[in-house]
């Protein structure tokens, strides 16, 4: 006898017999049109926090919105995602959320008069304490400045177009001398680009944030100016946490998304990305944090290391900047955009575009016909190169994924359907880059949400549990909404129901 008895067959595949065409069944919605594989993130403010915005602009492609925790507190958060929720729900769509953490935010103190320009002539002098009173005297919300600053040190103000740099140190106060001039306003952001910060990543305002996050069943949580992989992990069980006193599953903590945004998290670049469950690259403060020169080349870097690792990576900050007062990008920000696609990020984000500026619906529009472009030209390299490369294969769920999306590319098949728990399988095939549309369903509604992040990937609602009874609803809703006619391919793969673990199937449209 063998020494590995098989157990006897229960031929899975005899019994997957479709369902008739077109019973009633359940409506499976496709979009108006095909989605661009980038997926879009956008940033909530008072530009876009009306519900007909926001149903707006999922209808012109946001898959991800963002909601920045440094404006507003939770209270605020809360209105804003439950607008989204039910615009969502309206349109019979998954949509994620993401609620970005303000992190250690450093910004200067208030300004008599709200502004001083800063000149070369006149040294500028930081002080200890919330305000400040001898003229030419600064202080910021950053309590330890005055100790973690030393000698040499630079000081980046408003957003990097201002920089002084330390010629004097004492107990109480620092003098700097002006490097670049210009004008500073009360509350603008502070950067120490290189210095050695002592103050924790995660605030008492991000843990209690944090905390509503879980309660609020927020899908994404991003952390600010995170330094090493214990941010992640000192995030994480706070999560957790949060989940067993309020006695939800583990299972659906919000999913971690670092911004990389401080040298030392260039430096430590792979375990933070081991421990992420996605990554920004912050490319706001990151441009200061390090000399801009370098962005270009630290933004490849980052989505290299991230599509090795299998992490969805999203672009953030001024990818289509002077749509905050004009109906067009520049040259320079269309070629931004694609840019970012061609370099593999899963995600593009817009920020003061769709939160404060005058033309949101049209920003979204504007990077989704980017997007749609761009992957013609992911599209011939696809053809040209085998669709399979180098990428993880460490379960068998990458190598069913390779398998599927090989098979799909093989036989042009016209749909990729996967059926997810967790939503491994659908990450395992959005790291392949098939360039077949592929849906991803789940019974897990996290799952779904989870999945708008994930490159190329299409989540539906609704999809019957049954694989069969799935399969039908995708075909009849799919020829109807122009998606498949007669003759073309699907293929099914991934832990479809409980006895259809690692399948993978080829239907042909009847
Ligand atoms: C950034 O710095 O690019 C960023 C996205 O963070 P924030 O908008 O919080 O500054």
């Amino acid at each position: 006898m063998s020494r590995f008895p098989l157990k006897p067959a229960r031929s899975t595949m005899r019994a997957f017999v479709l369902p008739a065409k077109n019973r009633p069944m359940t409506k499976i919605v496709f979009p108006a049109n095909r989605p661009s594989r980038t997926k879009i993130v956008a940033t909530v403010g008072p530009a876009s926090d009306a519900e007909e915005t926001l149903t707006a602009l999922i209808k012109a492609g946001v898959d991800v919105f963002r909601l920045n925790m440094a404006h507003g507190g939770t209270g605020d958060a809360q209105v804003r995602l439950d607008k989204i929720r039910n615009a969502a729900k309206q349109l019979g769509v998954p949509i994620g959320v993401h609620a970005d953490l303000a992190g250690p935010k450093m910004r200067l103190g208030e300004i008599p008069g709200g502004e001083y320009r800063c000149t070369p002539a006149v040294p500028m002098k930081f002080v200890r304490g919330k305000t400040a009173t001898e003229p030419n005297t600064f202080t910021t919300t950053y309590e330890p400045l005055i100790d973690d600053l030393n000698v040499g040190d630079r000081i980046m103000l408003a957003d990097g177009t201002v920089a002084v740099q330390v010629a004097e140190k004492t107990p109480d106060y620092v003098v700097c001398s002006v490097v670049q001039g210009g004008v500073v306003r009360s509350r603008q952001g502070v950067n120490l680009p290189g210095a050695k910060l002592s103050v924790k990543t995660l605030q008492s305002a991000d843990i209690e944030h944090a905390q509503w996050a879980v309660a609020a069943g927020v899908d994404y949580l991003g952390v600010s100016f995170v330094r090493s992989a214990d941010d992640i992990r000192e995030l994480r069980q706070i999560l957790l946490e949060e989940a067993v006193k309020l006695g939800q599953p583990l299972s659906v903590i919000p999913r971690i998304i670092p911004k990389i945004e401080k040298p030392e998290a260039v430096e430590r670049l792979e375990s933070i990305v081991d421990a992420a469950d996605a990554v920004m690259v912050a490319r706001g403060d990151l441009g200061v944090e390090l000399d801009i020169a370098q962005m270009a080349t630290v933004q490849k870097k980052i989505i290299s290391v991230c599509r090795q690792k299998g992490k969805p990576v999203i672009t953030a900050t001024q990818m289509l900047e002077s749509m905050h007062h004009q109906t067009l990008p520049t040259r320079a920000e269309a070629t931004d955009v694609a840019n970012a696609i061609l370099d593999g990020t899963d995600a593009c984000m817009l920020s003061g575009e769709t939160a404060v500026g005058e033309y949101p619906v049209q920003a979204v529009e504007m990077m989704h016909r980017i997007a749609v472009e761009t992957e013609k030209l992911l599209y011939e390299r696809e053809t040209q190169f085998p669709a399979v490369k180098n990428i993880k294969r460490e379960s068998l769920t990458d190598s069913v994924c390779d398998a599927a999306v090989h098979l799909a590319n093989e036989i042009g098949a016209a749909l990729l359907l996967v059926e997810t728990s967790t939503g491994k399988t659908a990450l395992s095939l959005s790291n392949r880059r098939s360039m077949t549309l592929t849906l991803g369903t789940s019974r897990n509604e996290k799952t779904l949400n989870w999945m708008n992040l994930y490159w190329g990937v299409l989540p539906v609602l609704n999809a019957p549990e049954d694989p069969r009874e799935c399969l039908r609803a995708v075909l009849d809703s799919g020829t109807a909404a122009g998606y498949l006619k007669g003759g073309d391919k699907v293929v099914l793969v991934g832990g479809v129901g409980e006895e259809h673990r690692n399948v993978i199937y080829v239907h042909v449209v009847g």
